[in-house]
């Protein structure tokens, strides 16, 4: 029962109108360059009801459990971080474009990513894949301080200035290849990517703390959701899920095996 479901969660947008890979292109539907919310929209919530359909209907049907991560996806309003255009599909079971070819994750993904790093109040977190920079607000509900990686500058940017002007003080963006990480600010208590390489980045394993959890889609067409985990005995390295994201371009591409 739960593996048909899980199932019918990773495929079941390709029975809705739009047909997207997990921050992959947009099909058959046309973006606006200008990608903030109105203010209208920014200045109140008339999407509580859908939110709370969504985490009860997608989420916790599902079985996402951690009772901090289904707050923070009650809590962050999607519909702030898509195109006007998307508005009317914010909450809907599917990822939505953002332009430049890219998408925001479907809500369960994003929920169901985010239990799987297991994050503690005090933790610290990389993201590589910023996006609208919404994975990266769901993070930063629930840790001290969220890092976030991307590479396509225009998206990066209205990503920091969205995340700004919400108030999220606890998350720094940076425009980049996020392959060799953030050295700097390493170890992670947590590090996601929400972009798919072919293999395992070995710098972002380095830059994992002790006890540290990794969790990042893994192949070309056919992939698998993989969370890796610094413990004292070495890494373990487990699958939880076939997905479809677009490929992580920059040296992850160059690398690829
Ligand atoms: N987490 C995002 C969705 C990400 S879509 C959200 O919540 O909206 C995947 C993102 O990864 C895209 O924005 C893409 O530009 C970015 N990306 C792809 N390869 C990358 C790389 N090597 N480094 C950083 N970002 C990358």
């Amino acid at each position: 029962m739960k593996a048909r479901l899980l199932f019918a969660s990773q495929y079941g947008f390709v029975l809705l109108p739009l047909l997207l890979l997990e921050c992959g292109p947009g099909r058959n539907v046309v973006l606006s360059e200008n990608s903030a919310p109105s203010a209208a929209a920014a200045s109140s919530d008339n999407y509580q009801i859908a939110r709370e359909r969504m985490v009860r209907e997608q989420i916790e049907a599902r079985d996402v459990r951690d009772a901090r991560v289904l707050a923070a996806m009650r809590k962050v309003q999607r519909h702030l971080f898509v195109p006007e255009g998307m508005l009317p599909y914010a909450y809907t079971d599917q990822p939505l474009p953002i332009g430049h070819n890219q998408t925001i994750s479907q809500p369960y993904i994003v929920a169901f990513m985010t239990e799987a790093l297991e994050l503690k109040p005090k933790d610290k977190v990389l993201e590589i894949g910023t996006g609208s920079g919404y994975q990266a607000a769901v993070l930063a509900e629930l840790v001290a301080a969220v890092y976030s990686i991307e590479i396509v500058s225009p998206l990066g940017e209205a990503a920091m200035e969205r995340l700004k002007h919400l108030g999220y003080s606890n998350i720094q963006v940076r425009i980049g290849d996020g392959y060799r990480g953030w050295p700097e600010s390493a170890p992670f208590d947590g590090i996601m990517v929400t972009a798919a390489p072919d293999h395992i980045p070995p710098a972002l394993i380095d830059q994992l703390a002790e006890g540290g959890r990794l969790v990042l889609p893994v192949g070309r067409f056919f992939q698998e959701l993989v969370r890796v985990r610094r413990t004292p005995k070495g890494i373990k390295q487990e699958n939880l899920l076939p997905v479809r994201f677009v490929p992580m371009v920059g040296e992850a591409d160059k690398a690829r095996q």
